[in-house]
């Protein structure tokens, strides 16, 4: 679920893992740990808190070692304290394992050992892993975490040490990323490449069910029973730019500002007015299926979720396919009806969403045609997905989504757009589109000017406990993702809702003290907006809205109005939550929450 760094060569390995946990920090983690390979014994260091707290407590002249793993934890079983922290020990000290996931049946194995005499120090899972591998070790490491991994039932990415045998690390994955940067005599196993690419830029991805022996001069993979796999070595398509702060007070802020650039390079290629078409190489192979599409499955969680339902719009106004959104966490235990011709798009920043993969497993195995919209090149989404398309907007590291989700919901426009034309769309109304879509990234440069006077609404209204989004048709997704954002960094209660629900019993809730915010662009529903605006103020709600530049009617009706320019329907929802981005932004920093580490939450949530 959170960060694996693990380092074998020539230099000292405690300062590289540390730093390599800096880099995933923005995962989010409740404790963090180090266990170094020291003269023949184990170090281990670990500790409740951020990274900060546990490299106050390192003593680096006890550290001195080239080979060691770490760890940053979000707890699934156990509290997050001192002893549940990673790096986990066996029974014997000499073996030290860091785990990401869940290993479902540990209730049963922790049974099973506890009757031959072992005693557990901690209530996680994860030790469970470790004190079998100790179970089942006879002076080979790698013999003994494939002996483990085989009574084992669940998710993990793992790295595994043993004191008798310096400088090899064991890894092994099924449903928890794990990638294995190789350098000239040195290697560095991590969950995401932010913590390599300082280091070096070849890479291998393992794949679920795939293990890795490395040791400071080579490295071997396998599967789990042993049998050797050949792996191709790519080059990481990364920069350390890409994944620093460049001047900007935090991660978030810098994703929403450099948004028009994320977009433009989502658009880069594909988007073509001069050619009058839709580019969408990931999915030429299956034009001529997709145009048989008769019904489209959107999958994702959180704020994909909330692209799905913007994607409903898309298919069924310029495709005219009927569609349908499901909650990746539920579509696989429905038991959901995929008749031929059904379509379903997995939708995950990550690419490792656990729901959304085992939702797209379920698609897949009922015979359906499966999609993916996701960022992280290379993920385990894109290659289990029959094709797809990725955001290409760059590494998002701020934990609350902002730039993925309109890259998202950008790729989501385009396919609807790419498969309208080859049914309904005519090509002047194509053409329209593409020149729409072109001039979105200035459109959204002026709309993050506003970005002080954004500020001052949030500082009003910083202190009001509960909020309300409301929005019709496109923009009633951008009403949930407003609420979500507000929620995630600045921890006050928000609800989203199609604005004409409001009246059908949320509307109790308005009073003087209630900040709704309207997104009220001018489109076809605007005057019923207006409307249930009317309602809010009747109660004295408190109204904010998005509106369109220019609109002088709003104006005399709402508190405080962000301008967004004017564009066709379909393509508002990617101007409409930009100022929303913003607001929850700016309230969180005025209440003093760490918005890129918000609490409780993991940047790519790899448990079910
Ligand atoms: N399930 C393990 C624990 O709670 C690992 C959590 C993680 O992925 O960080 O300790």
């Amino acid at each position: 679920m959170c960060g694996i760094v693990g380092y074998t060569g020539f230099r000292q390995a405690h300062p590289i893992l540390i730093e390599g946990l800096k880099r995933l920090e923005y995962r989010g983690y409740d404790s963090a740990g180090v266990a170094i390979q020291v003269n023949g014994h184990l170090e281990v260091v670990k500790r409740a808190g951020r990274i900060s707290v546990l490299e106050s407590n390192l003593r680096p002249d006890t550290l001195l070692g080239t080979c060691g793993i770490s760890h940053t934890r979000w707890a699934t079983h156990g509290a997050p304290n001192d002893v549940n922290a990673h790096p986990h020990l066996d029974a014997t000290g000499r073996i030290a394992l860091v785990h990401n996931g869940i290993i479902e049946n540990y209730q049963a194995l922790r049974t099973y050992l506890e009757h031959r005499g072992v005693e557990f120090k901690s209530d996680t899972d994860t030790e469970v892993l470790v004190q079998l591998v100790g179970h089942f070790y006879r002076d080979d490491l790698e013999a003994a975490v494939r002996a483990a991994l085989r009574d084992v039932r669940g998710t993990y990415g793992i790295a595994v040490i043993c004191s008798d045998e310096p400088g090899k690390i064991v890894a092994a994955r099924k449903g928890s990323p794990l990638i294995i940067g190789i350098g000239d005599g040195e290697f560095v196993v991590a969950s995401d490449a932010a913590a390599i690419i300082q280091h070096m830029t070849q890479v291998i991805y393992l794949s679920d069910g795939e293990m890795a022996t490395v040791w400071d001069d080579g490295f071997r993979t396998t599967t789990l029973d042993a049998l050797p796999v050949n792996k191709e070595v790519t080059e990481l398509e990364l920069s350390l730019e890409d994944i620093e702060l460049g001047g900007h007070e935090h991660f978030m802020l810098k994703e929403i500002l450099e948004q028009p650039e994320s977009l433009a390079d989502g658009m880069r290629g594909r988007v073509n007015v001069a050619d009058g078409r839709i580019h969408l190489g990931g999915l030429a192979s299956l034009a001529r299926e997709l145009v048989q599409t008769k019904r489209v499955i959107l999958t994702g969680c959180g704020t994909a979720w909330h692209a799905g339902l913007v994607g409903e719009y898309l298919f069924e106004d310029l495709a005219r396919i009927p569609t349908e959104v499901e909650y990746a966490s539920e579509f696989r235990y429905r038991n959901p009806v995929l008749e031929p011709g059904t379509v379903v798009i997995a939708i995950s920043q990550s690419g490792e969403t656990a729901d959304t993969l085992a939702a797209l497993r379920e698609a897949r195995d009922k015979g359906s045609l499966v999609l993916g919209v996701v960022n992280v090149v290379g993920s385990t989404i894109a290659r289990e997905t029959d094709a797809g398309v990725y955001l290409h907007v760059g590494p998002e590291i701020g934990v609350a989504s902002t730039k993925a989700y309109l890259g998202q919901v950008l790729v989501l426009t385009m396919i609807a757009l790419y498969m309208g034309r080859r049914k309904h769309l005519s090509q002047p109304d194509l053409l329209r589109y593409l020149s729409a879509l072109e001039a979105l990234p200035g459109q959204i440069r002026k709309i993050t000017q506003q970005s002080d006077d954004i500020r001052k609404v949030a500082d009003k209204f910083k202190d009001s406990e509960n909020w309300l989004y409301l929005g019709r048709g496109y923009n009633y997704p951008t009403a949930l993702e407003g609420a979500l954002k507000l929620k995630e960094i600045s921890y006050i209660h928000a609800e989203g809702m199609p604005a004409a629900e409001m009246k059908h019993g949320p509307i109790a809730l308005i009073t003087k003290d209630m900040p709704v915010v309207f997104i009220a662009p001018r489109n076809s529903h605007y005057d019923k907006v207006i409307s249930n605006i009317e309602e809010v103020r009747a109660r004295r709600g408190r109204v904010i809205a998005v509106a369109t530049e220019g609109d002088t009617e709003i104006a005399k009706l709402a508190e405080h109005v962000f301008y967004v320019p004017d564009v066709p329907e379909p393509l508002q929802p990617m101007l409409t939550v930009v100022p929303l981005q913003l607001l929850a932004y700016h309230a969180a920093v005025l209440r003093g929450c760490d918005v890129d580490k918000p609490r409780n939450l993991a940047k790519s949530v790899t448990v079910e």
